[in-house]
């Protein structure tokens, strides 16, 4: 092993021994240093999290980090913030690792090792904070995690690939719903792993409240308020829904799980492409966004400005689904592409919301349709 430090917190790793496979999925425990800014996204937006509960004092607010591997997610919350944390790895190595950095860090009076089955543990004890962050996919965790945690959701997903439909029948097997790979396929991932998460929570009656989630290349992390209570669930469902997307760059965004879906393009009368259920609601609270913003101009992390400009532009998008890329419209249309800014400004002149994305550099959300979106286009070349 070796000693790495992330944020305030110095954790023991392993290494992968000389001309190892050197992925760390290969490793005796897992460890993946491009995963820093997840990890200090994390402990920003769970920090400003519990400011905004304004917990009891006397009440212990708990945390799990059901999939800890070396641990140093979970280390970091426990050290970083204080709350009590759960460290959670059915493997023997992780376990003994993780029991090896709790010693090192001082931390055993509030941090606490367990060697379970993550979904053993969920069923077993409730927690206020819920962290999954595993190999792949989270699908075989979400329903006892759903039915664990008690305010705070967080899940990662780095099976990109069934998310976004480019493996598409591992992404109908393990979300229940049916991806679209086409030019959104990033936000189409995000939507279809929130609608999984909603309909596991309605079995309990429970709803989330997206404070705010983000995709990358690699892995898609999503940060869920919990509210209790059937009524809370239903206004949720209403949130859910379908995609119907016509190959001519038309979609309409249909709310409901038991709705009429036009098989035919409004604009074209081509055949639609169906996708979902997923969900269409809001990914960010803007608010969440800003105090996570905070917390991390006032924290010591390595990956400060680059988590701060995302978490920027998750802030500042629209909330209204799947984005528009401007070069495949442009390519479309025979026009080259002017900046993404110059657009935006020209939509919003012509009284329509739009705004850049965090999923693409080069596109944006508006509410416009799209006979407006490419007149708009070509009248600004
Ligand atoms: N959260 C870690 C981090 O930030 O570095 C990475 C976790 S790693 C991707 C996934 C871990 O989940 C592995 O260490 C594996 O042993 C553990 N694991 C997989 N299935 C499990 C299960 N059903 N119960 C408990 N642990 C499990």
């Amino acid at each position: 092993v070796r000693s790495v430090k992330e944020g305030d917190t110095e954790v023991l790793v392993p290494i992968p021994e000389e001309g190892a496979n050197f992925a760390p999925s290969a490793a005796p425990v897992f460890f993946n240093p491009v995963m820093e800014m997840n990890r200090d996204i994390s402990i920003a937006a769970t920090s400003a999290f519990l400011k905004r509960m304004e917990p009891d004092p006397e009440k212990t607010i708990t945390y799990v980090d059901a999939l800890s591997a070396s641990g140093i997610r979970g280390l970091r919350v426990a050290n970083e913030i204080g709350i009590e944390t759960t460290l959670n790895d059915w493997s023997e190595d992780a376990y003994q690792l993780i029991q090896e950095n709790i010693e090192k860090l001082g931390i055993a009076d509030h941090t606490f090792a367990t060697h379970k089955n993550a979904n053993v543990l969920l069923h077993e004890k409730h927690f206020n904070i819920v962290d999954l962050d595993p190999f792949g996919t989270p699908a075989p965790f979400l329903a006892a995690a759903a039915r664990s945690v008690i305010d705070l959701l967080e899940v990662t997903a780095t099976d990109t690939a069934p998310l976004c439909g480019a493996h598409l029948n591992s992404g109908i097997r393990k979300y229940a719903a049916i991806p679209l790979n086409n030019e959104y396929h990033s936000e189409m991932g995000v939507r279809i792993l929130l609608g999984r998460i909603a309909r596991e929570l309605s079995l309990h009656d429970k709803a989330m409240v997206p404070l705010l989630s983000h995709a990358t290349r690699h892995y898609v992390r999503t940060y869920l308020q919990i509210r209790r209570g059937a009524k809370q669930a239903d206004k949720m469902l209403k949130k859910m829904g379908f995609i119907a997307q016509c190959e001519c760059g038309n979609r309409e965004i249909v709310h409901g799980l038991a709705v009429h879906i036009n098989d035919r393009c409004s604009l074209c009368g081509k055949e639609n492409v169906i996708s979902g259920p997923m969900w269409l609601g809001e990914l960010h609270e803007p608010e969440f966004c800003d105090e996570t913003i905070e917390e991390l101009e006032q924290r010591n992390c390595g990956t400060k400005e680059m988590s701060i400009k995302m978490l920027e532009f998750c802030r500042d998008e629209l909330s209204i689904p799947m984005f528009y890329d401007q070069h495949l419209l442009c390519k479309k249309l025979g026009v080259s592409a002017s900046t993404i800014d110059t657009l935006i400004t020209a939509l919003k002149d012509n009284g329509y919301k739009a705004s850049r994305t965090h999923f693409s550099g080069i596109s944006f959300k508006t509410d416009a349709e799209l006979p407006d979106i490419e007149r708009i286009i070509v009248d600004i070349r």
